[in-house]
């Protein structure tokens, strides 16, 4: 489920969905055993011959070749959006999550205090039998302090208290709140106000006019009145207040600012005494708001949408309070709903994933369960993952293929005929200034004061929720603690903190197919050199290269410099805006050439990285490049492996919604999107000059 209203500062990943329930993908082998079918997944291969068109010519369409016959191997399962090498391995690890989980939840007495609290999060999360008979009794008080709100200025005087103990625990209702580093001094942790409160997934769905966007409307607002109908309001009363909501979020959506412009550092910086912000919201009680949420006094705070908040004052005030008590209650409902009766959770399935993202059937209730405690508990389940599935020389390789990468792009800016020697030398200090965290953070996460119960499925989220809100906002006015890390250690992903300028590739990446020991270097550079290449990219793409080496906001570039970075970056634009993502009767979908730019900048670099530091390797090591393994030369297995890292098979409808709301270009755009900007490619492959994978006209940035 792909819900808004969290805040997310500046966090470029290596693709969609970070945390809970990537809404995707696996490779399925079934077996028999007692009788019951049980699915066993297995990993996708380093090197996948399987996948490889052979008939293709790699030098029209390298995407068929390495990838053609992957959609007719994997079939999109029900239960996901899509297949591709991310959700296979998704899939893999969740099995292995699962698997943790289950002998932690029959465990008994001599389970660790950790032990205790996975196995009895998971065992709760799991027991729907208790669930249903509950009914909605658990969320039964929240749900009266909402009603209990009287009508008129009374009421609407008494809501940023009720918001703000909403938030806490994790109901993301009007807006958004929460610590970030400071932009512009990153030895700060700051407080940081910003627009939120929609349940659509971007601020457009409430405002394009086309006709597959009005039937998403349609069906949002009727799912909003089936859940409020499932509680037991009165049909003709829920059809009234969805509307009513639907118009209310309509009018946040107009003060929102636009997932491009959110990339904007400068755009979403805006620090301001608290004292001025709430000058601007008078005569909203914030320090209500404050006292709900367990915030720390704070002085001053990051204002991030200044064009917001106005608009949600001006629209609280001009809409009945019955509609925002709906909406409340809604949004309480929506938030358990897996925790709640399955006509909740079947209601919410069939709207989120169902409509929206084409997803036929739910995700069997295992790998939610095990989902939901890698997000609630994830580093008290990732140290046991860590140490039953990452293996100890991993951790070492990774650091040499690192090291390796790190020192091609040492070189990479030596070589750059288009910055200036002054620019060099900021670009440097910056790359030298980037820390490597590799698979688990070195001191774990201390869950003891966080209770977990093994009949309490909403309370354990309720308590989750507002453990995880209370050590963010805790965070406020200390130091930095660098060791932190923002992906847990099972998470299928990877990811560039410009304010930490740090590098951050969790133990649930490190594993094939991305990072495979019984491969050779082509491959596991191609895969997951590729990856190690992007993040660090990311320091230097259109939006990393506005933070210096200390994760400072600040321009160290000359005017020229950046004039000449951004007429490279221009042509990246163009040639990713030149992608159809989808072609269907509800219209062609292009993709996002200025949304996706940091992320394809990211891929074409990080390539560029992998390959240099990989010819580097090789001869260090007296490789034979012209050797052939599985019918290819080295450099062609480097490059088959990296396509490989996007062979996909994806339904159109989730396409649709990434292209829409994702930085990330759809997965076979990123494969031959940056191959035809790879100079060492046409000599792998033999292709000429002017082939479609080489044309005369590339685009070179890193
Ligand atoms: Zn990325």
């Amino acid at each position: 489920m792909n819900r808004c209203g969290q805040i997310g500062v500046g966090l470029a990943a290596l693709l969609v969905g970070v945390s809970a329930g990537v809404a995707q993908q696996g490779v399925a082998a079934k077996t028999a055993a007692a009788g019951a079918a049980e699915t066993v997944y297995v990993p996708i291969p380093g090197f996948d011959t399987s996948s490889i068109d052979a008939t293709a010519d790699p030098c029209t369409d390298f995407y068929k070749f390495a990838c053609g016959r992957f959609a007719a191997n994997h079939p999109i399962p029900a239960d996901q959006a899509g297949v591709d090498q991310f959700y296979a391995l998704y899939n893999v690890n969740t099995q292995a999550l699962n698997g943790i989980l289950t002998k932690a939840a029959a465990g008994g007495a001599e389970r660790s205090p950790d032990e205790q609290k996975i196995g009895d999060y998971y065992a709760a999360c799991m027991n729907t039998d208790l669930i249903d008979k509950k009914g909605l009794e658990p969320v039964e008080p929240v749900l009266k302090e909402i009603d209990g709100l009287s009508d008129g200025m009374r009421g609407k005087a008494a809501l940023p208290l009720l918001i703000g103990k909403l938030q806490r625990m994790g109901v993301n209702v009007f807006f958004g709140y929460g610590e970030q580093q400071d932009f512009k001094d990153a030895t700060k942790q700051i407080a940081v106000v910003a627009q939120g409160g929609l349940g659509l997934p971007e601020k457009d769905y409430y405002l394009r006019t086309g006709a597959k966007d009005i039937e998403i409307r349609q069906q949002y607002e009727a799912h909003i009145a089936k859940m409020l109908t499932l509680a037991g309001e009165d049909a003709a009363k829920a059809k009234k207040e969805a509307a009513g909501i639907l118009a209310f979020e309509t009018a946040l959506a107009k003060g929102s600012m636009g997932v491009t412009e959110m990339r904007d550092p400068e755009k979403i910086y805006h620090l301001e005494p608290t004292a001025k912000f709430e000058a601007s919201i008078a005569p909203v009680n914030f320090g209500q708001f404050m006292e709900g949420i367990h915030s720390p006094k704070v002085a001053e705070l990051n204002d991030m949408t200044p064009d917001f908040f106005p608009v949600l004052v001006r629209e609280v005030k001009a809409t009945d309070m019955e509609t925002l008590k709906a909406y409340m209650r809604y949004n309480v409902l929506s938030s358990f709903s897996a925790r709640l009766p399955k006509a909740f959770d079947d209601e919410t399935f069939d709207f989120y994933d169902r409509k929206l993202n084409g997803q036929p059937e739910q995700e069997p209730r295992w790998k939610r369960c095990s989902n939901s405690v890698n997000s609630a508990l994830g580093e008290a389940l990732g140290k046991v993952y860590v140490a039953q599935y990452f293996a100890g020389d991993s951790k070492a390789k990774m650091l040499e293929m690192v090291g390796d990468i790190e020192a091609a792009m040492d070189k990479d800016i030596d070589s750059l005929e288009w910055m200036s020697a002054a620019t060099k030398v900021r670009a440097k200090e910056k790359l030298h200034g980037v820390a490597n965290k590799i698979g688990y953070p070195d001191k774990w996460r201390d869950y003891s004061s966080l209770e977990v119960k093994p009949d309490d499925a909403v309370g354990d989220k309720e308590r989750a929720d507002a453990f995880e809100n209370d050590r963010q906002l805790n965070k406020i006015g200390k130091p930095v603690d660098h060791g932190e890390w923002g992906m847990t250690p099972p998470t299928v992903n990877a990811y560039y903190d410009p304010s930490m300028n740090d590098i951050n590739f969790p133990a649930g990446i490190l594993q094939p197919s991305f990072y495979d020991k019984s491969q050779d270097d082509a491959v596991n550079y191609g895969h997951i050199g590729a990856v190690i290449g992007h993040e660090l990219t990311h320091g230097f793409d259109d939006e990393g290269k506005k933070f210096d080496a200390k994760g400072n906001l600040s321009d160290w570039w000359t005017p020229e410099d950046t004039k000449k970075f951004e007429a490279k970056t221009d042509c990246l634009v163009k040639e990713y805006g030149g992608f159809t993502a989808v072609h269907d009767a509800a219209g062609d979908v292009k993709v996002n050439g200025k949304l996706t730019l940091g992320e394809n900048t990211a891929d074409n670099g990080g390539l560029v990285l992998a390959y240099m530091a990989y010819l580097e390797r090789a001869r260090a090591e007296g490789v034979d490049l012209t050797a052939k393994k599985d019918g290819y030369t080295e450099p062609q297995r480097f490059y088959i492996a990296f396509a490989q890292n996007w062979c996909e098979n994806a339904r159109p409808e989730q396409v649709r919604n990434q292209v829409l709301v994702d930085p990330h270009s759809p997965d076979h755009f990123r494969a031959n999107g940056a191959i035809v900007n790879q100079p060492g490619f046409a000599a792998a492959f033999a292709c000429k000059k002017g082939a479609a994978m080489v044309p005369v006209d590339s685009c070179r940035v890193w």
